[in-house]
């Protein structure tokens, strides 16, 4: 057995939890990310002093703007959350009274344009807040006609995923942000997961996104931490139906069940400051080497394929660059198929997880330590040997 850290055992014993060890990836559903030890001992720091969230919110806020180069930007508990906030604040603005009236929209402009063929899972998130979703064009595509036809009185936003940006039939960022100034309505782009390289997070903001939601799981931060980026009236209008002042100011304002901890909030700029300062080559070399080490130990086993991979944000398996190793299992030669075998490794404890495809299991080295690693080869060579 891999060497623990001291004291997990007993607490998990003591709660009745599996531990896992995640050859899977990045995902809300197994925690995030592993916080390095600097992102770590900036929470404990934080840990240890009071500060006043609204400062603290203000101050973040302007750091990561200043590492991004863009006007404005505000940390969020998720890019989920900063989804949410950003329709918000696009319908509630400044107004503090709007903003404790939301959900209700009445007497605000509440549509909300979407294309088509950019419906996604997070666009619940900007019903919730009370807009109305509206759907533009067809599966098969969406005209930029369609798009300045429903631009009327009542638009409050358009929403553009920046992974199905470039989608046959949809109309380009570039081209809705053309015709969204024309009309005065903000663009808010979802780049959860557009940070590498560091620079396209910017990126967005430079080609004409008023908004940009971008979620800190995926560069190291806590699992329910991001931030939004973009034009400062609107950031502004973030703070405005924040959770901060809920109970201090005026206005029950409508954010106040999206909070943070301060702890969280420093970890969130802490973890970016790495992302943006860290040899990305290196961290790639690392999965590669990892992805070797585990084909090695695997090497002698019969039945099995072994191919190093990439597996991909959105879930497929590429070429390049390597962050994964693929086993095909043959199950005439080595007893067991795919999915027996991911039903053994989920059945012990730790609880090992990967991605089952077909005939083949991924093991994603993105957030495994090599001791880990051991343990997935170990595992293999028991079950197959
Ligand atoms: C993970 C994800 C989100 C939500 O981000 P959180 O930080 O987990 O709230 C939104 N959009 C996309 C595309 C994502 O992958």
């Amino acid at each position: 057995m891999a060497a623990k850290r001291p004291g997990t055992p007993a607490l998990f014993a003591r709660l009745g939890v599996r531990p896992v060890i995640n050859a899977c990836g990045i995902y809300t559903d197994l925690g995030g990310s592993r916080l390095s030890p600097g992102v770590w001992a900036a929470a404990a720091a934080m840990n240890g002093d009071f500060v006043r969230m609204t400062e603290l919110l203000d101050k973040t806020g302007e750091h990561i703007a200043g590492l991004l180069g863009v006007p404005a930007a505000r940390v969020t508990p998720g890019a989920a959350a900063a989804i949410m906030l950003g329709t918000a604040a696009a319908m509630a603005g400044i107004d503090g009274d709007k903003s404790q009236r939301l959900p209700d929209t009445t007497g605000m402009a509440n549509e909300v344009l979407i294309q088509a063929g950019h419906r996604y899972k997070y666009d619940r998130q900007v019903s919730m807040t009370g807009a109305r979703l509206l759907e533009l064009g067809s599966e098969n595509g969406t005209r930029p006609d369609q798009i300045e036809a429903a631009i009327g009185a009542n638009a409050a936003m358009i929403i553009h995923p920046a992974h199905l940006d470039g989608k046959p039939g949809t109309v380009r960022l570039e081209e809705v942000v053309r015709i969204a100034r024309k009309r005065g309505v903000p663009v808010l782009v979802d780049a959860a997961y557009m940070n590498y390289p560091a620079a396209i997070m910017a990126d967005y903001v430079q080609r004409g996104a008023d908004l940009v939601a971008i979620s800190a799981k995926y560069f190291g931060g806590p699992n329910a931490g991001g931030f939004i980026m973009g034009r400062k009236d609107l950031v502004a209008a973030v703070s405005n139906v924040h959770f901060t002042r809920y109970e201090s100011g005026q206005y029950l304002k409508y954010g106040r069940p999206l909070k943070m901890d301060r702890q969280m909030v420093v970890a969130v700029v802490v973890a970016l400051e790495e992302w943006l300062a860290m040899d990305h080559d290196a961290r790639f070399a690392g999965y590669r080497r990892q992805a070797e080490m585990l084909r090695a130990m695997l090497a002698g086993l019969k039945g099995l394929t072994l191919a190093p991979k990439c597996f991909t944000m959105d879930e497929r398996f590429i070429e390049d660059p390597v962050n994964c190793l693929l086993v095909t299992f043959d199950k005439a030669a080595c007893g067991l198929n795919a999915a027996e075998v991911a039903g053994r490794l989920e059945a012990e404890t730790p609880s090992i997880l990967a991605i089952l495809e077909g005939n083949a299991i991924g093991f994603v080295m993105d957030v495994l330590e090599d001791r880990e690693v051991g343990h997935i080869g170990e595992r293999l060579r028991a079950l197959l040997g």
